[in-house]
């Protein structure tokens, strides 16, 4: 285990060096600006150290003398296949790939057919440290090359991030073949506002979490929340923090928002804004292409009202930089409105009150959650609940999911420190 870690730490101090250039090509492959391309680069090395030093807190080997002697064991999962979405490319290359190398599992990844290229600097980085060649395999193509890799026999993993429709299929496939899974899916997450809330607090964590990357967010806080009384104050912060949001050239390093990730995905953002007006929604700000912006695939931050929850646009992920605001009665019917949905991936409370937001935040069914702001920490667990998810990625817990448990009953007599010391010595721990 530690000579595999060693591998992802020289890993990662290559790919350091090389952040520039890898962040120049994610920008040139789905838009993301430079600046925060190449930060990410950095970060998606920190999440391999990160890793790397886990892997040391895995217990291999444990005796266990409960109820008789036995070692459980922990062995690699198998092959994986790893299948990853576009919208922060090669980091979700690095959570996908990073966990299973350390766990000894081997690994075929398939990106999506948007982004196919920055994936092969993590290839080289490992190659260049030490990864024996086979080990990490890549193949290109779309949804039919990922189902056909989900549903080849010598596949014992599939672990899979993208599109709820897509997770329901591939979960079917394994399902029936009894394949172990992990499954990333869409989100459509509320913030919940509180009569104490700070609105300048709210606009800016909604705009973090909704417009940066163009809202290409799984975790974005797509609906908000607001109580009545508050509705015309909330929509003047979120508007006015729109307009601080606009998009431009990703090559600029002071851009902080590029274009949508193609032209199929523009059509599906305006198209859900289209519905979402025919529907009775009113646009408050963007909704369109901005002027001057004619090339590209470019989308304004939007804030709708007059929405419902139950039109398409506060039920679909739109995966753009869209909010809708809803307005709330009280606690119980924010935190009903909040749970009224098939998804339950990330959610936040906006109060002053400690006490009140740790309460909402036990009352919302999702797997993440923040008070006051919008983190996304991958040191912990992440991953969603109802049609968000299986599994979790990231943290200790998403180290853990590459391993199998393996128990060894032992005699009674057994010698439980040399038990220990011949299955380390042939396991090479
Ligand atoms: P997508 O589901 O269309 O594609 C994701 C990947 O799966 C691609 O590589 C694609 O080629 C492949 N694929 C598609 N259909 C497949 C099938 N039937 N069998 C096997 N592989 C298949 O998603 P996308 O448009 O690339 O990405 C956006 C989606 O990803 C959003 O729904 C977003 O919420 C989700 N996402 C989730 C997380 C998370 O951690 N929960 C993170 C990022 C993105």
């Amino acid at each position: 285990m530690e000579k595999r870690a060693q591998v992802v730490r020289s890993a990662a101090e290559l790919i350091r060096v090389a952040a520039p250039e890898i962040g120049h090509l994610v920008t040139s492959e789905m838009g993301q600006p430079i600046t925060i391309a190449v930060e990410l680069v950095g970060r998606g090395a920190d999440t391999m150290d990160f890793f790397a030093d886990m892997a040391g807190r895995i217990a291999m080997t444990e005796i266990r003398t409960d109820g008789g002697m036995a070692a459980v064991v922990r062995e690699p999962v198998g092959v994986v296949a790893a299948i990853a979405p576009w919208n922060g490319p090669f980091n979700m290359a690095i959570t996908k790939i990073v966990p299973h190398l350390l766990a000894g599992c081997s690994v075929v990844f398939k990106p999506a057919p948007e982004t196919p290229f920055d994936v092969a600097y993590l290839v080289d980085a490992l190659t260049d440290a030490g990864l024996p060649s086979g080990v990490l395999n890549v193949v290109t193509g779309g949804a039919e090359t990922g189902e056909h890799l989900v549903s080849h026999p010598d596949i014992d993993k599939v672990s899979f991030t993208g599109s709820t429709a897509a997770g329901r299929k591939i979960g079917a496939i394994a399902g029936g073949q009894l394949k172990r899974i992990q499954l990333e899916l869409g989100g459509k997450s509320a913030a919940i506002v509180l009569d104490d809330a700070d609105l300048g607090l709210l606009a800016a964590s909604v705009a973090r979490g909704t417009f940066f990357n163009s809202g290409q967010v799984c975790a974005a806080l797509s609906r908000v929340l607001v109580p009545r009384s508050l509705q015309d104050s909330a929509v003047e912060a979120l508007v006015d923090v729109a307009a601080k949001w606009r998009p431009g050239d990703p090559f600029e390093s002071t851009t902080t928002m590029g274009p949508l990730a193609g032209r199929r995905h523009l059509e599906r953002v305006s198209g859900y804004v289209a519905r979402a007006e025919a529907d009775g929604a009113v646009v408050r700000t963007g909704g369109r292409r901005p002027d001057g912006l004619e090339r590209g695939f470019f989308f304004e931050s939007t804030v709708l009202t007059d929405v419902d929850n139950s039109m398409a646009i506060a039920r679909e992920e739109v995966f753009g930089p869209v909010v809708v605001v809803i307005p709330h009665d009280g606690v119980d019917d924010a935190v009903a409105i909040a749970n009224d949905s098939q998804y339950g991936l990330h959610g936040a409370v906006f109060t002053a009150s400690e006490r009140a937001a740790l309460e909402i935040a036990s009352r919302v069914r999702t797997g993440t959650f923040t008070l006051n702001g919008f983190l996304y920490n991958n040191r912990a667990p992440f991953g969603g609940v109802k049609a968000s998810g299986v599994g979790r990625d990231t943290g200790l817990e998403g180290l853990e999911s590459c391993f199998e448990l393996k128990t060894i009953n032992l005699p009674s007599d057994a010698d439980s420190l040399r038990i220990a010391d011949v299955l380390q010595g042939e396991r090479g721990e």
